[in-house]
């Protein structure tokens, strides 16, 4: 069934577990995402990012099938807006159904990010949708979201104070478009900023960052891990073995088949862990 984010969020946080929210670029991988959910029996965040749109040239299609599928799911499953910097692309997507929106505003000067991310979540607000937002850019070109970048508690208390978002995205050591699982987090800045804030926190670019790592991090404090990049790897990984193994093949549902199994298995793996960390 369609869940909205703080009602699939809060349970976990009251637990102290994760809920992994992952990228969805075609309908393998929205089909993938549910299927491994059901399997785990566990609650679940579909993601389609503006880049996602942008790649498909408009929202509807791609929005509508993903939020089909929540509707018919076995477990509750979030359709969430993925760093929306586009406000129109916003209100077109809660006008689709979308129940949750990340709005990134991390490349407008603060003042500006508070009062564009404010405006954001009246509108989500009064249409029943949950709102994560994120900080500004704070170093290195990949913004909020490079390795270097920290989120500093006081300021992301203000921040989620001023702008009355539902989840709030940090910087605490992991970054975007990782292919590499061997990232270390910053452990006890997630502490700081756990205590500091009342809204649940939201790792990015989880993709290199490993197992292990993930379990301390969601025990630290972080509730909603986005993974993208790591699934992305596993369907690829699928298609060219297939492909490579098979040079005659032609229907695409002879190597994607088996690639978006292979998806659902890692959705419903990385699921259980994330929700067995408290
Ligand atoms: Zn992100």
């Amino acid at each position: 069934m369609l869940a909205g984010l703080r009602e699939v969020l809060d349970p976990a946080v009251a637990a102290h577990s994760g809920v992994g929210a992952f990228n969805i670029i075609c309908l393998e991988h929205a089909e993938a995402v549910i299927w491994g959910a059901e399997a785990a029996n566990l609650p679940v965040v579909l993601q389609v990012s503006e880049n996602a749109v942008l790649y498909h040239r408009s929202l509807e299609p791609i929005l509508i099938a993903t939020v089909a599928l929540a509707r018919n799911a076995d477990v509750p499953a979030v359709v969430h807006l993925d760093h929306v910097t586009d406000v129109e692309l916003v209100h077109a997507g809660v006008a689709l159904g979308a129940t949750s929106v990340m709005f990134d505003g991390s490349r407008r000067p603060y003042d500006e990010n508070v009062a564009v991310t404010a405006d954001v979540v009246r509108h989500c607000h009064k249409h029943g949708v949950d709102v994560e937002a994120e900080l500004g850019e704070i170093g290195g070109k990949d913004g909020v979201h490079a390795a270097t970048a920290r989120t500093k508690p006081h300021e992301a208390q203000d921040f989620v104070a001023d702008t009355g978002v539902d989840a709030l995205a940090v910087a605490v050591g992991s970054s975007h478009a990782q292919t590499e699982r061997s990232t270390r987090l910053d452990l006890g800045l997630v502490e700081r900023l756990s205590e500091a804030v009342d809204v649940p926190l939201v790792l990015h670019g989880s993709s290199g960052v490993p197992d292990d790592e993930l379990v301390r991090a969601v025990r630290a404090g972080l509730t909603k891990i986005n993974i993208g990049t790591h699934l992305n790897a596993t369907l690829t990984r699928s298609v060219r073995d297939a492909l490579t193994d098979q040079a005659r093949l032609v229907d695409p549902r002879k190597y994607l088949g088996p690639a978006r199994d292979k998806v659902a298995d890692e959705v419903e793996r990385l699921l259980r862990l994330l929700s067995k960390s408290g």
